[in-house]
Parts: structure tokens; C-alpha cells; sequence
């Protein structure tokens, strides 16, 4: 059944493939969800393995905190502002539709790294610093870990390498060099020359390709393999990176507390995330389910030309019978280019672990054309004062999506229509706290001009 409307975005509970890989806007539902506990059951990863995360950034708090004195107001734990959001919801709804609140999850203001990224790579560097420093006998878990920033040299033996788009390379980059790791980061073309040099002046390693993501994060997991006293962070395939971004789920449930909103049966929650190899939008998925159960309504948003999520989420065998783990199929067999602005989400070939872990509990996905990502930025900025890449801004293609008819298909099926009232939004803003100030401008400048030659745009932007 698919029901176009006017902007061209299709709701389908089963997608014609034939809409993506001619790189149309889509609105997927996930016919594969299956309630939260019956599928938290079948997995190899579980609450547990969340707390115990949780807790290890707890016990590296210290270290955070000496390492990186910015992060003294939160005691070394590094979380974001969550921010309501009224100016931009007016703009989006014209003040007509009521359909409750609307927040930002800002975790481009994210300590250290400026993205999501800092939750899953800097987890993954710091989990990997108890493994070496608890195996060589440097520290215990009952001991003061501020005492491994004294510990550069036992971690200079070391190296780290990781595949990266930008983003991850900043936040194992930042992290790692910082503690004393020699860092090679594995840089994927579309990665803006920025961060490339803000790298290198951390004293890091910056490997380019020409090809795209998939392409670095192999050569980088080969290079890495054969040195035994490196480590590689593969983003395609890291249960700590998962974890590392499940972790927001319990400091948001915290948040929200604070903030007297409610999430049950009666108030339910949507969750709007940028989706590049899956791992982010999936890790905080995984852990928002954990917390709210099916009242979390969480939903992916991808390029239209780099949809790999998408075409796992809809593929017919990403799973086969034995739970071995398949490879998911990459966007060029769909003939699609995986270029796009966003340049954080610019990836070929979703993570299967990631896939499996939330195959059966995401809600849907909703593809955003590059052009829309424009406008964008710029309501976003412009209403609430924020500053997000494009790639993060694209989380409203997923808001927006959800007022459009498509939309509201999803909320009829799941019974909301009396809800809606009651409901409470997020835009998960996953990035931008690092872009220097200049390209930030620039970037302005350009989206400015962009909507100025376009009057009509930003209104044919919000659907
Ligand atoms: C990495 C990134 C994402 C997506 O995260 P994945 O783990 O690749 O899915 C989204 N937005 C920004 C800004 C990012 O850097």
C-alpha cells in the first residue's frame, strides 16, 4: 500500500524499493516491529550490559574531569542540554496543529567532541583504557582513575585507529590523543577539510581515501589487525560504540524528569535521529526502548542517496537463519551514489550488529532530499538560536514528516490520534559544536542566500 502525497514522500508498510532507488523521499514503517520485551529476549546485548556502561563512565568520571577541566559543571560526565523548542514549532506547525511539544537534544553542545559521537567513541576509547591499564596491572577498579592521567607514556605504547566521516575520528581523535595513544584516523572523502585539521593539530594521524566510508573502515580494520599493540574502533561492528550511545537514554529519561514531562502509554515520545552506519540513532534506540518500552516511538532519517538503513530495514534475507552475521547489502546495489551534504551520514553500508539490535524495535524512517537539509539549518538557527551541521538537521525531515498525511498513517495505526495532544517530540541535534566559527558563518551565509533566492522554499521545505 503506498499513498503519496504531495511532497512525494510515501508511507508503506511495504516499500516499494523501486521509490528509494530512484533516490525519492520516503516515509518507511516498520512492518518488522515487534513488541519491545518480546524482542529485548532474542538479543545478545540487554539492560545489563547498558548499567554496566553507565557505570564505567561513572568510575572514568574523575579522569574526565582532570583530562578535560570544561567538563568540571557536570563532574566529568559528558551529557548534553535538551531544550524546548516553541519558536521552531511554531514555525513548523504555523501554529495550527497541536500535536504537543517539541525538544532538541543538543548534543551538539556535547563536551570534548561537539557531536553523538561523543558518547559511543569516547566510551569505546575509555573502555579500552581499563581493559589495557586493568590487565597491566596500573589500576584496579576501586582506585582513583584521575590517576591514569599520569599515565601517558604507558599509553603512548599504544595506537588506535578508526574509520570515520568526521565525527568519530574528532571524538577517538580528541579522546585518545589526549590520553596518550598515537591515533590514526581513517578519513572517508566526504569528510570536511576542518576537521581533518583540527585533527592533526591534536598530534593525530589523518589517513585519506578517495573512496567512501566502507572503504576506510576497511583499510583501517586491516592496517590495525596486524599490529598487535593497536586497536581498531570499527563503526560498522562495535557493541561498545552501541552501548556507549544507549547510555543517553537513562540521563534523557533524567532530563525529562526534571522538566516534569511525562512518557507513558498516554504521553508518548518521538525520537527524530540522523542515521549514518546506524550505530548513534540504533545505541540510543536500543536504550530508549529499554527505558519507555513501545511508548518510545523512535524513527531513522537518512539522505536519499546514502538510505543504507533503509535498504536493510526493507531488504527480504539481512537475516539468515542461523544468526550468523550477513553483510548487508551496500546503497551502489541500488544504484544509488551515497553522495550527499549531510556529510556525517554519507555512508554505504548500514553496521548488521546494529541492525540486528533494532530491526524489530525501530518505528520507521523517513529519507530527506539533500535540499531540504538547507532550509533547514537555517529554521533551525534562526528560531531557537541553535547552530547544527547539516547532517543533524535533518533530524525535521522527521517532525515534520510526522505532521505530513504520511505521518499520520503511523499515528492511526498505532492508535495516537487522542494522544497527540499529549505528545513530546525530539530532534536529536547530533552534531555541529565543533565547525569553527568562520565555516560556521560561511555556512550561514550560504543557507541565507539559499532561502533568499528560494522564498517559497522553506515553506515547500515543511510539507
Ligand atoms: C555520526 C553522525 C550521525 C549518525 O551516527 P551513525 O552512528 O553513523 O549512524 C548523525 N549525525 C552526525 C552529525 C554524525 O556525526
Amino acid at each position: 500500500m503506498i499513498d503519496t502525497h504531495d511532497s512525494g514522500a510515501c508511507y508503506s508498510p511495504n516499500l516499494d524499493s523501486s521509490l528509494f532507488r530512484d533516490a525519492m523521499e520516503v516515509f518507511h514503517i516498520n512492518t518488522a516491529r515487534i513488541p519491545c520485551r518480546e524482542a529485548f529476549r532474542k538479543k545478545s546485548l540487554h539492560s545489563c550490559d547498558i548499567e554496566q556502561a553507565e557505570q564505567r563512565l561513572i568510575r572514568f568520571a574523575p579522569f574526565i574531569c582532570r583530562i578535560f577541566p570544561e567538563t568540571l559543571p557536570t563532574n566529568g560526565i559528558i551529557e548534553s542540554p535538551l531544550i524546548p523548542a516553541q519558536r521552531l514549532l511554531g514555525a513548523v506547525t504555523d501554529g495550527k496543529n497541536s500535536v504537543g511539544r517539541l525538544l532538541i537534544k543538543l548534543d551538539s553542545a556535547l563536551p570534548i567532541a561537539g557531536s553523538v559521537k561523543a558518547r559511543g567513541g569516547i566510551y569505546e576509547v575509555l573502555k579500552h583504557t581499563e581493559t589495557l591499564a586493568f590487565q597491566e596491572g596500573i589500576l584496579t577498579v576501586d582506585d582513583d582513575y584521575s590517576t591514569l592521567a599520569d599515565k601517558r607514556d604507558f599509553f603512548s605504547r599504544y595506537s588506535l585507529h578508526v574509520g570515520s566521516t568526521g565525527n568519530l575520528g574528532l571524538s577517538v581523535g580528541i579522546m585518545g590523543s589526549k590520553i596518550g595513544y598515537r591515533v590514526t584516523v581513517h578519513m572517508s572523502a566526504d569528510a570536511k577539510q576542518w576537521k581533518k585539521d583540527l585533527l592533526r593539530s591534536h598530534g593525530v594521524d589523518v589517513v585519506e581515501y578517495q573512496a567512501d566510508y566502507s572503504a576506510a573502515v576497511m583499510r583501517g580494520r586491516d592496517i590495525a589487525r596486524s599490529d598487535p599493540m593497536s586497536y581498531f574502533i570499527d563503526d560498522e561492528d562495535s557493541a561498545d560504540l552501541f552501548l556507549g550511545y544507549a547510555v543517553a537514554a537513562s540521563r534523557l529519561k533524567k532530563q525529562l524528569d526534571s522538566m516534569k514531562i511525562t512518557v507513558d502509554s498516554a504521553h508518548p515520545l518521538f525520537v527524530y535521529m540522523p542515521c549514518g552506519v546506524g550505530g548513534a540513532p540504533g545505541g540510543i534506540t536500543f536504550g530508549l526502548k529499554h527505558v519507555f518500552g513501545n511508548n518510545a516511538h523512535c524513527f531513522l532519517i537518512e539522505p536519499v542517496n546514502a538510505p543504507c538503513m533503509l535498504t536493510a530495514l526493507t531488504g527480504e534475507d539481512c537475516m539468515n537463519t542461523t544468526g550468523e552475521p550477513t553483510k548487508l547489502a551496500h546503497i551502489s546495489e541500488y544504484g544509488l551514489s551515497g553522495v550527499t551534504i549531510a556529510d556525517g551520514l554519507a555512508v554505504g553500508r548500514a553496521s548488521y550488529l546494529v541492525y540486528s539490535m533494532i530491526h524489530d524495535t525501530i518505528d520507521g524512517e523517513f529519507t530527506v532530499d539533500d535540499d531540504r537539509l538547507i532550509p533547514y539549518l537555517q529554521l533551525i538557527h534562526d528560531t531557537e538560536g541553535v547552530f547544527v551541521e547539516l547532517s543533524a538537521a535533518s533530524a525535521l525531515c522527521g517532525f515534520e514528516g510526522m505532521l505530513s498525511p504520511a505521518g499520520q498513517k503511523y499515528i492511526e495505526i498505532n492508535g495516537l490520534q487522542q494522544k497527540m495532544h499529549d505528545a513530546v517530540h525530539i530532534l536529536w541535534a547530533t552534531g555541529g559544536g565543533l565547525v569553527p566559527d568562520e565555516e560556521k558563518s560561511a555556512l550561514l551565509k550560504y543557507t541565507r542566500e539559499w532561502c533568499l533566492r528560494r522564498p517559497l522554499y522553506l515553506m515547500q521545505a515543511l510539507k
